[in-house]
């Protein structure tokens, strides 16, 4: 069998947070833990929300808690052509269109687009393009949450790939990385579960292979959101890389002994290396980062 690729691609609108971190190691050790390759991938695409710094401090914490990377770092604002290549295609065959459908158009239909300008013919330029979507059901089988499937036609409806201002559609950037890259092995948190359908259908369009999936429990705050910088959760902090560590191997169901604490983070990297267990993840979508111990 070849060895894994995978991957952590955080998105630089933020620090690195404990759920961030979580899922960084959990790709992390599910690919080393087999001797395979870990790469990282900044997913900055959408300059207007990204935070002066943070692509370079994301990185800087990674170092800082042990982690060590394969190559150099994509960027996908790197990546511009490639993606516009894909949509050219896709608008000259027919299998995307442009939407002018304003946000207020849009409230009405709950996120499900019906397909309003998908035979208007409208210009291109100053559009938002939108994938047609078949009227199928994507499944897969995710090795930790079971299988998930959705009806992109009910479910999701023709979807944007490149945005009105020009910005690119994390569903396409990702699933077109994923592929230059080679990542085998997608392990990330589960509020991507729900993207997974869509980036199935655009991986068989483009003729490349899917990854298997691996969603791991989203740490939530204590109402209910998903940590991050929107909800003001701390960046983790690098002096106390060891302890943060340790937090997010007992998230992640693994069993560090308490004397591992003293440890340097990448001793402690190397323990959870050799003892990774990915089947005692907790099969849930999220956890309360507040009753983790
Ligand atoms: N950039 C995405 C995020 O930070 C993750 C993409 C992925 O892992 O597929 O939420
Ligand atoms: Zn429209």
């Amino acid at each position: 069998m070849h060895k894994p690729v995978g991957r952590f691609a955080p998105t630089p609108s933020g620090y690195l947070h404990f759920g961030s971190l979580v899922a960084a190691l959990a790709s992390y050790l599910d690919a080393r833990a087999q001797g395979g390759q870990w790469l990282v991938r900044m997913e900055d695409l959408d300059p207007p929300r990204e935070v002066a710094g943070a692509a370079d401090a994301i990185l800087r914490t990674l170092e800082a808690y042990g982690f060590e990377w394969d190559g150099p770092v994509l960027y996908q604002s790197q990546r511009h052509a490639a993606y516009q290549a894909v949509i050219d295609q896709w608008l000259a065959a027919g299998l995307a269109y442009a939407c002018t459908c304003s946000r207020k158009t849009l409230e009405a239909f709950n996120g499900v687009y019906p397909g309003l300008c998908r035979d208007a013919g409208h210009p291109w330029q100053g559009a938002a393009i939108r994938l047609r979507v078949p009227q199928l059901r994507y499944g897969f089988d995710d090795r930790l949450q079971g299988h998930f499937e959705q009806h992109l036609g009910h479910d999701v409806g023709d979807f944007v790939i490149r945005r009105r201002d020009g910005l690119y559609a994390y569903q396409l950037a990702v699933v077109l990385d994923d592929a230059l890259q080679g990542v085998t092995d997608v392990v990330r948190g589960a509020d991507l579960l729900g993207s997974t359908p869509r980036q199935l259908y655009l991986q068989e369009l483009l003729g490349v292979p899917a990854p298997r999936y691996l969603h791991v429990p989203l740490i939530t705050q204590p109402d209910g959101h998903k940590l991050g910088k929107r909800y003001r959760s701390a960046p983790v902090q690098a002096q106390y890389a060891s302890a943060v560590l340790i937090r997010a191997l007992r998230a992640l169901g693994q069993r560090p002994e308490p004397a591992l604490e003293h440890e340097t983070p990448h001793t402690l990297l190397g323990w959870a290396r050799a003892h990774w267990a990915a089947h005692a993840i907790p099969r849930v979508a999220s956890l309360a980062e507040a009753q983790l111990a």
